[in-house]
Order: C-alpha cells, then sequence, then structure tokens
C-alpha cells in the first residue's frame, strides 16, 4: 500500500502561476490562465488548477450577493420581472429538461427546486402533480413566482433558506452551480435534503464546449466551470454517487445525476491526473479562426435565426397573454401530439380509402355513364376532372389537420385524377 505523500506530483505545466483562492476540488493554489477577458471583452483572469483541471474565475469579479439579489437579471435580461419572450423560452427549456429527466420520475414526488429564476420549470412539476418547492435569491423573479403561478417558493441561497433534512425526493439545480461561490458546500446542502436514494440533477455549461465562440467561454456571472471528471469528483467528496451524466447535443451543456452514497469527506480531494492537461488543451484548441471555418458554426447560426424567427411568429400569436396562460397553453397536451384516436397514417389511409371509393362513383356516373347523362365521353371525363379538383382542395386544406404529408397527399391526388385512365 502506499501513501499518498509518496505519490509522485507531475512536474508543473508552464506558465503556472499562485492562484488568490486556492482550488474548490483538491485545494491547490497552482493553475495556468486559460482566459483573460470576458465575453463583453471585460478583464475577466480564468485559471485552471494543475491538480484536477477545476477552472474558475481568479480573483472573482464580483460580490456575489448583490449581483445575484438585484444585478443579475437586470444584468442580462434588462427587467426584474420576467417578459413573456423570456417566459416562453424558459417554458421551453423546462419542458426539454423535463423530457431528459422523464424516466425518473414518479407520481407525486416532493422536489426542491433550486435557481427557480421566474418558476417555469417548478410549475411544469407541479402542473404534473409533483409538490414542489423553488428557491431563487433574486426578489423580482421569487415574488413574480409566487404570485403569477402560485408557487412555494424561498426567497434566498441554498445555504440560507429553511429545509429540512431528509425532505425531498429529487433536486434539481439548472446551471447554478457555477455562479456560487463555494459548490461543494452547494452540494453538501443538496445531498443532506435529499432522501436515501433520492436523485439530485445537476446541469452546468460544460468547460470542454466548443459550439460557442471560444470569446463566450467566460464570462462574470460564472464563477466555476467543470467537466464530467471535475464535477463528478466534486460530487464523489460531498458523499454523492454518480447515477449517470449526458452532454447536450451540441456539447454545451454537461447534465449529471447524483444520488447520496456514503457521508460527505472533510478536507479537499484528492488530485485528478491528466484532467488539466485535458481541459487546457481544449481551451488552447478552440481558436476563434477554426471556430469561425467550422460546419457546426454555421449550422448554429442558421439554426439561432431560425428559432429567433419562429419565436416572433409564436409569441405573435400568443398575443398579450399572461405569462401564466402562455405557459398553461404550452404545457397542456398538444392536440397534434396525442391525436385521440386514430394515428396519422390510419387517418390518411381512412381519408384516402373514402376519397378514392367516391372518385370510383363519380367516375362511373360522370365518364362511364356520360350518355345516360347526356354528355359525350370528353365531356363527363372534364367533369369528373372539375369535381376531383374541388375533392383535392379540400384533401390540401385537411391534410395538416391529419398529420398527412404533402408526398402523401400528392400520391392521392395522382390515383384520383388517373382513375377514368385505370378503370
Ligand atoms: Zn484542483
Amino acid at each position: 500500500m502506499t501513501s499518498s505523500v509518496l505519490r509522485p506530483t507531475p512536474a508543473s505545466p508552464p506558465g503556472t502561476v499562485s492562484t488568490h483562492l486556492p482550488c474548490a476540488l483538491c485545494g491547490s493554489r497552482a493553475a495556468t490562465v486559460v482566459g483573460t477577458r470576458g465575453r463583453e471583452g471585460n478583464a475577466l483572469r480564468s485559471v485552471a488548477c494543475t491538480g484536477c483541471g477545476l477552472v474558475w474565475s481568479d480573483p472573482r469579479p464580483h460580490d456575489a450577493r448583490q449581483f445575484y439579489e438585484e444585478d443579475y437579471r437586470r444584468a442580462y435580461k434588462a427587467t426584474v420581472e420576467p417578459r413573456p419572450k423570456h417566459v416562453l423560452r424558459a417554458g421551453r427549456v423546462a419542458l426539454d429538461r423535463l423530457s431528459r429527466i422523464a424516466d425518473l420520475l414518479r407520481p407525486g414526488l416532493q422536489v426542491l427546486d433550486v435557481g427557480s429564476g421566474g418558476g417555469e420549470f417548478s410549475y411544469l412539476l407541479a402542473s404534473r402533480g409533483h409538490r414542489v418547492t423553488g428557491v431563487e435569491p433574486n426578489i423580482g423573479y421569487a415574488e413574480y413566482a409566487r404570485r403569477a403561478y402560485g408557487l412555494d417558493i424561498l426567497r434566498g441561497f441554498i445555504g440560507e433558506v429553511a429545509l429540512r433534512p431528509a425532505s425531498r425526493d429529487l433536486v434539481t439545480i439548472w446551471h447554478v452551480l457555477e455562479h456560487t461561490e463555494d459548490p461543494p458546500a452547494v452540494l453538501r446542502r443538496l445531498r443532506e435534503v435529499l432522501v436515501p436514494g433520492g436523485l439530485l440533477v445537476v446541469e452546468v455549461p460544460h468547460i470542454e464546449a466548443t459550439c460557442q465562440s471560444p470569446r463566450s467561454t467566460f464570462h462574470d456571472a460564472h464563477l466555476v466551470h467543470f467537466n464530467v471528471q471535475t464535477l463528478g469528483a466534486m460530487a464523489a467528496h460531498c458523499g454523492l454517487r454518480t447515477v449517470r451524466h449526458a452532454l447536450s447535443a451540441d456539447g454545451g451543456n454537461l447534465t449529471m445525476v447524483f444520488t447520496p452514497d456514503g457521508a460527505p469527506q472533510a478536507g479537499v480531494a484528492a488530485p485528478l491526473p491528466g484532467n488539466h492537461a485535458r481541459v487546457a488543451g481544449v481551451l488552447a484548441a478552440h481558436r476563434p479562426l477554426r471556430h469561425l471555418l467550422r460546419p457546426q458554426t454555421l449550422g448554429r447560426t442558421l439554426r439561432r435565426l431560425a428559432g429567433a424567427l419562429e419565436e416572433r411568429r409564436a409569441l405573435a400569436a400568443h398575443g398579450g397573454r399572461t405569462g401564466r396562460a402562455l405557459l398553461d397553453r404550452l404545457y397542456a397536451p398538444q392536440p397534434d401530439d396525442a391525436p385521440a384516436g386514430l394515428a396519422p397514417a390510419w387517418r390518411f389511409a381512412a381519408l384516402g380509402m373514402a376519397a378514392l371509393a367516391f372518385g370510383w362513383w363519380l367516375e362511373c356516373e360522370l365518364v362511364d355513364d356520360a350518355a345516360a347523362l347526356g354528355l359525350s365521353t370528353a365531356q363527363g371525363t372534364a367533369a369528373y376532372l372539375a369535381a376531383q379538383l374541388g375533392v383535392l382542395g379540400a384533401l390540401a386544406a385537411l391534410a395538416r389537420r391529419i398529420g398527412a404529408s404533402r408526398g402523401r397527399m400528392g400520391g392521392l391526388a395522382v390515383l384520383l385524377a388517373a382513375m377514368p385512365v385505370l378503370h
């Protein structure tokens, strides 16, 4: 058995500096500088721990308390209450988040949603029958979530609000941990609130992400940055076992699920060999020109543009609804998503059979028996095609309702038009 003091320490990488703050994971003060500017172009030094690869803003750019209670929403959204645009966007994000943890949910869970913001995710969970408590330090947003959705919101920071130990089945903390000054303290607190076997869902921006411009990697609001290794190790040190982890499709977000397992450990965690080289390597290779030339960058820009246009259209359609009415509509099961009765393919098949039967009858009457109506065959065929044009117009109008594709409708139209010939 080797003692930890005998473990060889890797030579310090070039450019190692001594940091103002110790590493929140392994306690080291040795780090390399991985960023000097924030996304607004402001001076912001970001460092990566040579011991474990954790990245943080060093020194801290602001006083967290004041920043989150008042300034944050103003600085980011230029408002203290969510506007319909923000509610719609946050509501869609909430639906996406719910879909990603849907397999973890049982009916009637006791949930704690940390950093509940305007209350959109908490309200979604409440609308699905769970008992939810939100925690939100921002005064304007906490009040709004209480007033607009009738939610139970504890106003304050997670370390300060009153919560019974072992009282929650599920704790969610979406894009909050990276804003906190002491993430291990937050994780220990959340572990304490969970029942045995309970689940903690943590989502943070992924420090290895390359989907964004390298100039946008760091900004004042994010005090600490994780990858799977550092977040997993920090949680493990706090008595939490990783159940699973996932990256978003663009690699920008890291979602990890934990469960209490063993007691939180005192002191700092062990270093993570190789993780500094990994993180610093990814950040160094993420260059502006290379980023600009990646096909994914163009794709992301186009998706964002399409998303912005679609959002404008959706907001216009929502026309002056309150945030709550907007979410009620967004969260209600959509008739198109869950059709009562027949699936779209069967609805199309039923409609197609009816149209063909009608076409057959029409064709017999107007073309085959044209003489009985005092018409020539050419006149009968012309009358048949004119009648079918009307039928096709009706079918085209119905196509969207029954969920049929243009291709299928086109096929049906050709069959109907060709019926006199086929016959
Ligand atoms: Zn470290």
